[in-house]
């Protein structure tokens, strides 16, 4: 099962990938998380990332794509995975598709997890990460047992850099100029459907895998 979640920063992609994760089995491909792991280690690609990070923009295309790529290969992606932030842009959705054709794979269904904006700024301004798992929290939709400390592993949450109010404008705005596209680029090829961000998350989760199905049924049945 080859799936996309899309969705504005804040909407929920990251938790939900990982819930799905876990259910079905199948990796998590999320590339902020790969790009911040790059930045942290210092690495080439971490280096030509992060000026482009912390303002809120895209990370060039063709680093993105080529990370995308080389990922897909790996054998834990035989049974399927869960791209999570890629594809951000019309391009890297066409870029996608080439990729996939290379070595036999095509993607099953694309869900987007619609929610309005003040509740993304909301959303984003109050998420806490572990530094340790990864493991994604929320001050007062989703907090830690013990303040800033997971409940997973103990380790100590932080505040993305980009989590900021006014970083987090900037990447609003390039979700809604360049993302929002890509929505229309599945939609015309029958692989796009659209769920609910608001609620309880395994309510959503639910509706998610609902329309996973939904999709797959309408492949198996044409017409
Ligand atoms: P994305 O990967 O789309 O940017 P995240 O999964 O990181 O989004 O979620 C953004 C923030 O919103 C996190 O702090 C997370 O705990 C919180 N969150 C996720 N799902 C919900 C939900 N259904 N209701 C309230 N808050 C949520
Ligand atoms: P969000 O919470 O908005 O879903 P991500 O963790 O997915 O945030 O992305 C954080 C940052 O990493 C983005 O603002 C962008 O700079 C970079 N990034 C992540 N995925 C991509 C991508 N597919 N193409 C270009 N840049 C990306
Ligand atoms: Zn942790």
């Amino acid at each position: 099962m080859n799936i996309i979640l899309m969705g504005p920063p804040g909407a929920g992609k990251g938790t939900q990938a990982k819930i799905l994760s876990e259910r079905f089995h199948i990796p998590q491909i999320s590339t902020g998380d790969i790009l911040r792991m790059n930045v942290r280690e210092k690495t080439t690609l971490g280096l030509k990332a992060k000026d482009y990070m912390e303002k809120g923009v895209l990370v060039p295309d063709d680093l993105v794509v080529e990370m995308v790529a080389e990922r897909l290969k790996s054998r834990d992606c035989a049974g399927g995975f869960i791209l999570d932030g890629f594809p951000r842009n019309v391009a890297q959705a066409e870029a996608l598709e080439r990729t996939l054709e290379k070595i036999g794979k095509k993607i099953d269904a694309v869900v987007g997890i619609e929610v309005e904006e003040r509740e993304l700024v909301r959303r984003l301004s109050g998420r806490r990460v572990c530094r340790g798992c990864g493991a994604v929290y929320h001050v007062t939709f989703n907090p830690p047992v013990n303040t800033d400390t997971c409940d997973n592993c103990g380790v100590e949450l932080y505040q993305r850099d980009d989590d900021k109010e006014e970083t987090i404008r900037a990447r609003l705005r390039i979700y809604e100029e360049e993302t929002r596209p890509v929505i229309e680029y599945y939609r015309e090829k029958g692989l796009y459907r659209a769920v609910g961000g608001i609620g309880s998350m395994d309510g959503i989760t639910e509706n998610i895998v609902k329309a996973i199905e939904d999709r797959r049924g309408y492949t198996e049945n044409p017409g």
